[in-house]
C-alpha cells in the first residue's frame, strides 16, 4: 500500500520559495523540479503543477506577479534604508575616506542586482578595475558613483585607457549613481544606468596630470550619461498623507 502524501504542493513550493531571494523567477523555482518530482513521482505535469501552485499562493496574498516570469514574496520584502551611518568609518580621519566607506557600506547593504533576482551585491577588492560590486549569483558588475548633491550629465570616470577599451566592447559595469545629502546623512536619489549602453563616444579623456602631480601623466576620463535610460532605485516620493497625518498625531 502506498503511503499517504501528507505534504501538499503548496507546502513544497512554499518551502522552495522560502530559500529564494525575495524577488525570484519561475526558472528559479523550476530548478527544484527534480527535487519536487521525487516527492510526487507519479505526477507527469510538474511544470503545470508548479505554475498552478504559484497562482494559488498569489491569490492567497503570499506572492505578487511582477510580469515576465518574475514574482516577489510579499511576506519578506527587504526594506531599503536611506540612512547613511558614518559610524562604520570610525577611526578614519580624511573626509573623503569617511564618505567612501560610509557610502560603500550603504550600497553593500541596500543595492540589489537588477539583472537577476539576487537581493545583495558583494564588494569587490579595492584595486578592481572599473567596478566596485558584483552580483554573487549572475556575476554582473556594478560601479558606484556617489555625490553630495545632484549629478550633472557628465560624471567623473576612472583612468581613460581601461574605460575606453571597455566602452568599445560595450562591457562597462552598470553604473549606480547615488546622490546623497550630508546634512541629513541620507540618500536622496539613486538611479542605475545599464553599462552596456555606454559606448566609446561617451568617454572623454581629460588633460594628463601635470609633471608636479603625484600621479604625473595619468589620464582620467569623464563619462557623458546624458539621455541614457535609467531606473530609479530611490526617488524622493511624497509620503502617503494619511500616514503623515497619523504620524503627526504621535509627535505633536
Ligand atoms: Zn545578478
Amino acid at each position: 500500500m502506498k503511503t499517504v502524501q501528507r505534504t501538499t504542493w503548496k507546502d513544497l513550493i512554499q518551502a522552495v520559495i522560502d530559500r529564494l531571494p525575495c524577488i525570484f523567477s519561475l526558472s528559479d523555482v523550476l530548478e527544484f523540479k527534480e527535487q519536487l518530482a521525487t516527492k510526487y513521482p507519479d505526477n507527469r505535469f510538474i511544470d503545470a503543477k508548479i505554475r498552478q501552485t504559484l497562482q494559488v499562493l498569489r491569490d492567497q496574498g503570499v506572492l505578487k506577479f511582477l510580469g515576465r516570469g518574475k514574482y516577489t514574496r510579499l511576506d519578506r520584502t527587504p526594506a531599503m534604508s536611506l540612512l547613511l551611518d558614518p559610524r562604520v568609518a570610525v577611526g578614519l580621519v580624511s573626509r573623503a575616506q569617511i564618505a567612501r566607506v560610509t557610502l560603500e557600506t550603504w550600497a553593500e547593504l541596500n543595492i540589489y542586482c537588477l539583472d537577476c533576482t539576487w537581493d545583495r551585491l558583494s564588494r569587490l577588492p579595492a584595486n578592481t578595475i572599473l567596478a566596485d560590486f558584483t552580483c554573487p549569483k549572475c556575476n554582473q558588475r556594478y560601479q558606484l558613483k556617489a555625490k553630495d548633491g545632484r549629478f550633472a550629465t557628465v560624471i567623473q570616470g576612472a583612468a581613460f585607457a581601461p574605460l575606453i577599451q571597455a566602452a568599445k566592447q560595450r562591457a562597462l559595469p552598470h553604473y549606480v549613481l547615488a546622490e546623497y545629502d550630508t546634512k541629513w546623512l541620507s540618500m536622496s536619489w539613486v538611479r542605475a544606468i545599464p553599462g552596456n549602453l555606454i559606448d566609446e563616444t561617451r568617454i572623454l579623456a581629460r588633460s594628463a596630470l601635470r609633471a608636479t602631480a603625484r600621479r604625473a601623466g595619468w589620464v582620467g576620463a569623464t563619462i557623458n550619461v546624458g539621455g541614457l535610460p535609467s531606473v530609479d532605485l530611490v526617488s524622493p516620493k511624497p509620503e502617503d498623507r494619511n500616514t503623515a497625518r497619523s504620524t503627526w498625531e504621535t509627535i505633536r
